[in-house]
């Protein structure tokens, strides 16, 4: 027989603010509250489910009414500490205003307000869901809300904070719980697993904080279910079939695709996926966490906090971030982004992603504005089109201001080529350029360039070719 087993989450529940995974914004505010001994009167905790609110609650209530507080933190060994952590301390109470949520649910908390606590500093009210209760009720709790006494303080907790009144929310100090990292829930299972004696994959454990979505709570859940139902060893596969979700080397090889243009490549992992009944909505989300990665890995670097990766990822990303241009990366996040959102109405998804993907490889594969731009502007910066010095390459320069030039323009001597700023501001030419009042014999209709001749234009292939951390492909081929 199994021996006995206390589930993970209420196990590996934190008890200190110190074991708080991922809220350090708001540990850092309470503790400093406890510390300074300026608690506000009422808090309101707002964030999805399962990411610690009421953990939060309860430690925060110890904190306040621990009899040997360790600095601002409880001890976790005092009557009231453990009182709390049980759920039976006489002065703190808690309220889950889901089931309760009627004037008579509140009647009693305004009731025992004006007695003292029994035997701690602080008479405590916690309500959970308390978006859920009455009007009636947030009526009748008003008046205590707004001149309580002393010694009694509140803590609310919501999952949606936008159907708490106003009223309400201007008498509390807000707080907004983030969804935990999922770097930050690997490491907490990894730690777990560590404790428990389980092995499992790294994959294993990513596959997990993917598919609970920033939930710590879930994340222990599924962890506990995949331990009662594989045993001591979870693999990547025990843990991907449970969410449906696609394997990390898997997703990072179709991204890998995208960004090389490769449509076959494409094309066969999205027919992969689909038959083997992957989730397909889920791949769209985490395919746009992907991209979302490799954007903030070109803006702020591998060791940025914002990037939500494990080691192995930035490993990958940073391959892949290297091969193209950070603006080509922007357009394709953009592109996936919008696919996503699309998904929500579109009867055939797989039909969808198809033809996002293959557009996202396109857009990963062509010269944006910006690398124009750039390469433009360093043609100018290489005196190109410009009267000035350095003119080590005469030949190119004249060949390439006339193809940027509109082509009916004379061929003029070098020295007297207007610079680039010059062609593109609206000022009257100068007076060297040959002026309207004279015109040459009949041309055809100023013609503009083409594509065609932008593309070939050599001088600026090469410079797209070889611009910083950016492996461009070459246009020209592209384009026959
Ligand atoms: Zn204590």
């Amino acid at each position: 027989m199994e021996n006995k087993h206390i589930a993970l989450p209420l196990k590996y529940r934190p008890m200190t603010f110190e074991d708080v995974v991922g809220q350090e914004h708001v540990v850092k505010t309470l503790r400093n509250a406890i510390g300074s001994g300026r608690v506000a009167n009422a808090y309101l905790f707002i964030g999805p489910r399962g990411i610690g609110k009421t953990t939060m609650s309860r430690i925060f209530a110890k904190a306040l009414n621990c009899i040997n507080p360790k600095g601002v933190e409880p001890c976790g060994e005092c009557d009231n500490c453990r009182e709390i952590a049980a759920g039976n301390s006489l002065d703190v109470t808690e309220l889950d205003a889901a089931s309760h949520n009627k004037v008579e649910d509140v009647k009693p908390i305004i009731e025992s307000v004006q007695f003292k606590p029994t035997s701690s500093k602080y008479k405590i009210f916690i309500i959970d869901e308390c978006h859920m209760l009455s009007n009636a009720a947030w009526n009748a709790l008003l008046k205590t809300l707004e001149e309580p006494p002393e010694y009694v303080r509140f803590i609310f907790a919501t999952t949606e904070g936008d159907k708490v009144l106003a009223t309400i929310i201007s008498r509390c100090q807000r707080f907004d719980l983030r969804r935990i990292l999922t770097h930050d829930i690997v490491s907490r299972l990894k730690y777990i697993c560590e404790k428990e004696g389980i092995d499992a994959e790294e994959d294993a454990l990513l596959a997990i904080a993917r598919g609970a979505e920033g939930g710590m709570r879930d994340a222990l859940s599924s962890l506990d279910q995949l331990i009662s139902f594989k045993g001591n060893k979870i693999t990547e596969e025990d843990a991907l079939g449970v969410f449906g979700l696609v394997s990390r080397s898997a997703l990072e090889e179709l991204a890998g695709a995208i960004l090389k243009g490769d449509a076959a490549k494409i094309l066969e992992s999205v027919e992969m996926f689909d038959s083997a009944g992957k989730n397909m909505r889920r791949l769209a989300g985490e395919l746009l966490s992907h991209f979302r990665n490799l954007v903030v890995l070109q803006a702020l670097g591998a060791n940025s906090k914002s990037l939500e990766a494990t080691e192995d990822q930035i490993k990958v990303l940073s391959e892949q971030a290297k091969g193209v241009d950070p603006s080509r990366v922007f357009q394709v996040c953009d592109q996936i982004a919008q696919m996503e959102d699309k998904l929500r109405y579109v009867l055939s998804v797989r039909t969808l992603i198809e033809m996002s993907l293959i557009k996202a490889s396109k857009i990963a594969t062509t010269a944006t504005i910006e690398e124009l731009m750039r390469a433009v502007k360093k043609m100018k910066g290489q005196g190109i089109g410009q009267g000035q010095g350095q003119g080590e390459k005469p030949a190119v320069k004249i060949e390439a201001s006339k193809n940027l030039q509109e082509r009916p323009i004379k061929p003029v001597a070098s020295h007297s080529l207007p610079s680039l700023s010059e062609l593109s501001k609206p000022k009257a030419p100068a007076p060297s350029l040959p002026t309207p009042s004279t015109p040459p014999p009949p041309q055809p209709v100023a013609k503009t360039l083409d594509n065609r001749e932008i593309l070939d234009d050599k001088l600026l292939n090469d410079i797209l070719m070889d611009g910083p951390g950016a492996q461009v492909t070459d246009i020209r081929t592209k384009r026959r």
